[in-house]
């Protein structure tokens, strides 16, 4: 038995096609279930699911009380299966049809071939020109900078095997990045190209403020560079000033260029702006490293849920 997790904000229309197209594509000889998660949808998502739960024995849902985002939607999916004894993995995918659905076989075959983790990664683009390029910068930063890998083109269309899963809800942080999660667990991983698909109805839930607020979380989440930049900044400036006073002083005692008190204080000064920075940086490695450790705020709160 396996798991179909499928967070939702907003799928009204979605749903119903979503159902059956998982159910022409697993006919036969498999045994699932499909989690909904309904991320504080204002439409009638829940009414849906509720009526799918009622007349299929294979739906569940779980409401959560707002819209916390879709990395906590699939966190609280995961979290619901955790004490399931019955399920071997689990497949988190988008409930608006641009995932392929075709493609989940083949990653349970994988899956059979002992593969721990199955992610996926786009074989074409159906983003427009400034999400690709905004999200291309993104990741290759990031690969650079963090401790994790990133891999720019890896959805998060992915199976997870059970003993993943409970990695997962090991983990006692908040904003967990499914993507780099998967990637910092050093399983052995499998990742299949798909062609993702144009959005089937409905509008995509990222404009550029919550794509810019996902990427401020990932980034303080996985990466102290941001805090490392004022630090290093700061050490140039302590440095070069350094190397430019004596340079300064030398040539005006031998009479190339006068030097005035003013420049001397303008240099003493940058020199001291540079240490400040230098020391904000460091307080903020260390603030970080507290930071980790005191927030135990939930993701998510559930209000309702049907499960069978
Ligand atoms: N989603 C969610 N909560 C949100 C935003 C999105 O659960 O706050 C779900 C959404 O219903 C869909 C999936 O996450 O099933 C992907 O979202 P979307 O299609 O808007 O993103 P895109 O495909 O443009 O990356
Ligand atoms: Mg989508």
């Amino acid at each position: 038995m396996f798991y179909i997790i499928v967070p939702c904000h907003n799928e009204e229309n979605n749903i119903q096609n979503f159902i059956s197209e998982i159910e022409k594509t697993l006919k036969t000889n498999n045994i699932y279930k499909i989690l909904f998660i309904d991320d504080g949808s204002e439409d009638k998502t829940w009414d849906k699911i509720n009526l799918n739960f009622n007349k299929n024995k294979r739906i569940s849902g779980i409401k959560l009380s707002k819209n916390f985002g879709k990395e906590s939607a699939i966190e609280a999916g995961l979290n619901k299966i955790n004490n399931d004894d019955e399920y071997h993995f689990a497949i988190i995918i988008d409930a608006d049809l641009q995932h392929p659905i075709s493609k989940i076989p083949e990653m349970i075959s994988e899956w059979k071939k002992n593969y721990k983790i199955v992610t996926t990664f786009k074989e074409n683009n159906v983003e427009n020109i400034f999400r690709k390029f905004g999200s291309d910068l993104f990741y290759s930063i990031m690969s650079k900078y963090s401790d994790v890998k990133f891999v720019t083109k890896n959805t998060d269309f992915m199976l997870l095997d059970k003993s993943i899963v409970k990695v997962f809800n090991k983990l006692p942080e908040k904003n967990k990045f499914l993507k780099v999660f998967a990637n910092w667990t050093g399983f052995k991983n499998k990742s299949i190209g798909i062609k993702i698909n144009p959005r089937e109805s409905g509008t995509s839930k990222y404009n550029f403020v919550n794509l810019f607020r996902t990427a401020i979380n990932a980034i303080t989440s996985f990466s102290l560079m941001p805090i490392k930049i004022v630090g290093y900044l700061g050490l140039i400036m302590s440095v070069l000033s350094i190397i430019l006073l004596p340079i300064l002083i030398i040539l005006n005692i031998i009479g190339f260029t006068p030097i005035s008190v003013q420049t001397l204080i303008i240099i003493f000064n940058v020199f001291l702006t540079g240490i400040i920075l230098s020391a904000i940086g460091l307080l903020g490695i260390y603030i970080s490293r507290i930071h980790e450790n005191t927030i135990k705020r939930p993701s998510f709160i559930i209000e309702d849920e049907k499960i069978q």
